[in-house]
C-alpha cells in the first residue's frame, strides 16, 4: 500500500491472533473476498480484550487493528456502535479504494458482540435470540449519550481536586481562563494538570507553544506532555492531524475522553483543571460524568446581558449533575485604555455579576479585555508571566484566589 500509515511489510500487531477465553467470536467474509475473524472478551459490560485475524492485505490488517484498539476497554454498547468512519479516523490518508475494509472490521466486531449476546442472553429460553433478544436490542439514543461507568483503576485516583471550566457557548475565553488558572496554581507551587476536553477545538497545544507535540505511551499508559510545570493532555497530542478531530463521532469521542482521563498517568496532582467543550449538551455532560464527581465548576461568560441566558443554562447543567458551582467569571469585561486608563465596555456590562447575584452564586471577578492575552495565547507564552503587572493579570490572580476560597468553603 502506498500510504505511510501502513507498512508495506507489516509486522503483526499485538491484537492479531485468537484470544484464549473469548466469550464472543465470529468469522465473516466480505464482498471483497477478505475474511476477518474477531474474538472478544466481555466482562462487566465492557470489552475487556478484542483480537482479530484477517487473510486480507495490509489495509484489512490496519482496519482490524484500529477496530480492536477502539473496542478494547470500551463499554459493550459503545463498541457495538462503532462505524467505519471511527476506524478511518485513526488511519489518516487511508486509500479511498480500501475503505470497505473498515466496514468489514466494524461489521465483524458487531457480529462478535452479537455472538456474545446470544450466548449470554438473560432470558431462559429466547427463540428470538437468533435475531436479537428484545432485552438486548439497541435502543435509539434519546437524550444524553450513554456514558460508561468510571473505571475503578483510574488515572485520576491521585488527583485531589478536579475543577471543570464551563461556558454556555464558545469564544468567551473558557480555554484562556482554564490555561491561566492552571498556570497561576502551578506558579503558587501546586502540582497541576490541565485536560483539554474540547475535542473539536483543542487549544492547549497552541496556548502552551506545543503544536505538533505528541503524548508518549508506554505499556497501557499515556504520559502527559509537560510545560510550565503543568501536566497537559489534549486530543491535539493524540491525533496525527488536527483536522481529524472534525470527523470524530460519538463513540470514538467518548473513547478518547475516557482515555485522556483514565488511561493517562496523571500521577499525584493537587488540581486537575478540565477545559470542557462549550455548551451544555452531550459532550460536556460526558466529560463531567466520566470524571466521576468533579469538585467544582467555574462558569465563564462575557458581560453582555444576552449572555446571561447561556449562563443560566450552565447553572441548570451543574445543578442537574449536583456539581458545585465555584463561581461565575466575567471575561473580556471592559477594555482599559493603556494611555488614559479609561474603561470602555466593549461587550456590555455586568451580565455575569447580575446572574451571580440573582442565583446567589460567588462572583469571581471581571477580567478586562487585553490584546496581550490573545497575543500570548497565539505565541504559546504565559500571559501571567509576561504581563503580571497588567490589570487583567491581576484580575486573573484575584479570580484564582476566589476559586481556592470557594473550594475550601465547599468542602
Ligand atoms: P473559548 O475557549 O471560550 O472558545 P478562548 O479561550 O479560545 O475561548 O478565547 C477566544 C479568543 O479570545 C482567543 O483568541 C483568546 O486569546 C481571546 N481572549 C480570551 N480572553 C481574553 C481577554 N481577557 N482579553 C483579550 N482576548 C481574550
Amino acid at each position: 500500500m502506498p500510504d505511510s500509515t501502513i507498512d508495506a511489510q507489516p509486522t503483526l500487531p499485538g491484537v492479531f491472533g485468537p484470544l484464549r477465553g473469548a466469550n464472543g467470536n465470529v468469522r465473516i467474509t466480505g464482498p471483497c473476498g477478505d475474511t476477518m475473524e474477531f474474538w472478544i472478551l466481555i466482562q462487566d459490560g465492557r470489552i475487556h480484550r478484542c483480537t482479530f485475524t484477517t487473510d486480507g492485505c495490509s489495509s484489512s490488517l490496519a482496519c482490524g487493528t484500529a477496530a480492536c484498539t477502539l473496542a478494547s476497554g470500551a463499554p459493550e454498547a459503545v463498541a457495538f456502535e462503532l462505524q467505519p468512519e471511527d476506524v478511518l479516523a485513526l488511519l489518516p490518508g487511508f486509500p479511498e479504494a480500501e475503505k470497505h475494509c473498515a466496514l468489514l472490521a466494524t461489521n465483524t466486531l458487531k457480529a462478535a458482540i452479537s455472538d456474545y449476546r446470544k450466548k449470554n442472553c438473560p432470558a431462559e429460553s429466547c427463540a428470538s435470540c437468533e435475531k436479537e433478544c428484545d432485552s438486548r436490542k439497541e435502543k435509539p439514543v434519546e437524550g444524553p449519550v450513554p456514558v460508561p461507568p468510571v473505571p475503578t483503576q483510574s488515572g485520576l485516583s491521585d488527583v485531589q481536586k478536579k475543577i471543570v471550566v464551563l461556558s454556555g457557548k464558545g469564544g468567551v475565553g473558557k480555554s484562556t481562563v482554564a490555561a491561566n488558572l492552571a498556570m497561576s496554581l502551578a506558579a503558587k507551587g501546586f502540582a497541576v494538570g490541565l485536560l483539554d476536553a474540547d475535542l473539536h477545538g483543542p487549544s492547549v497545544p497552541t496556548l502552551f507553544g506545543l503544536s505538533g507535540a505528541h503524548a508518549e505511551s508506554f505499556g497501557d499508559q499515556i504520559y502527559p506532555v509537560q510545560a510550565n510545570g503543568i501536566k497537559l493532555m489534549s486530543s491535539g497530542f493524540m491525533l496525527d492531524h488536527p483536522d481529524q478531530a472534525v470527523i470524530i463521532r460519538g463513540p470514538l469521542k467518548i473513547k478518547i475522553l475516557e482515555q485522556m482521563l483514565h488511561e493517562v498517568n496523571w500521577g499525584k496532582l493537587d488540581y486537575l483543571i478540565v477545559d470542557c467543550p462549550p455548551g451544555t449538551g452531550d459532550e460536556p455532560l460526558s466529560v463531567c460524568q466520566l470524571i466521576g464527581s468533579p469538585d467544582g465548576a467555574v462558569i465563564v461568560t462575557t458581560p453582555q446581558e444576552i449572555a446571561a441566558a447561556d449562563v443560566r443554562k450552565s447553572i441548570q447543567f451543574c445543578r442537574k449533575l449536583k456539581l458545585p458551582i465555584l463561581g461565575i467569571l466575567e471575561n473580556m469585561s471592559g477594555y482599559v485604555c493603556p494611555k488614559c486608563g479609561e474603561t470602555t465596555h466593549l461587550f456590555g456590562q455586568n451580565g455575569g455579576f447580575k446572574t451571580a447575584e440573582k442565583y446567589n452564586l460567588a462572583f469571581l471577578g471581571r477580567i478586562p479585555f487585553d490584546p496581550n492575552v490573545g497575543l500570548c495565547g497565539d505565541a504559546g507564552h504565559s500571559y501571567l508571566e509576561r504581563h503580571g503587572e497588567s490589570v487583567s493579570a491581576k484580575a486573573f490572580e484575584t479570580a484564582v484566589e476566589q476559586v481556592l476560597f470557594a473550594l475550601k468553603k465547599e468542602f
